[in-house]
């Protein structure tokens, strides 16, 4: 079901559980601001999430109430995971869901990685 981005955030969402080791993931990242992970249904040949280690629901929460550290901190790396993963060339997609109509599910921030073949053009 998607959620309500302006919701409070729930500290039991399984991302928040996945920060604080109670749920296993698929590790390739992880730094002072960000934890990244395989998706558990990937979408492209290579789907990674990046989440941010601090409480925000979406986008949208964290581009308020995020501190320029943490911010800047998951900007860069957000970029690394691609870098790391050498998706640079030929190329990746970002995607981030915030709220009901993007149907974001989990009520946690995370942005999508998407690579591993020719995207097309993007479909809204
Ligand atoms: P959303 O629709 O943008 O909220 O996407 C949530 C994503 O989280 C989906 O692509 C799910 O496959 C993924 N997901 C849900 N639970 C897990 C998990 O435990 N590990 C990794 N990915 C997950």
């Amino acid at each position: 079901m998607p959620i309500d981005a302006a919701r409070p955030y729930d500290p039991d969402n399984i991302f928040a559980k996945i920060l604080r080791g109670e749920i296993p993931s698929n590790k390739v990242y992880e730094d002072a601001h960000a934890l990244a992970f395989h998706d558990i249904n990937p979408q492209a040949p290579r789907h990674i999430l990046v989440i941010p280690k601090g409480a925000y629901v979406s986008w949208d929460d964290f581009a308020a109430k995020g501190s320029d550290a943490e911010i800047a901190g998951f900007v860069r790396a957000v970029g690394q995971v691609a870098r790391d993963a050498g998706m640079v060339e030929p190329g990746y997609r970002l995607l981030a869901n915030i709220g009901q109509d993007a149907h974001q599910e989990v009520p946690h921030l995370h942005v999508h990685i998407f690579a591993g073949r020719p995207l097309g053009p993007m479909l809204v």
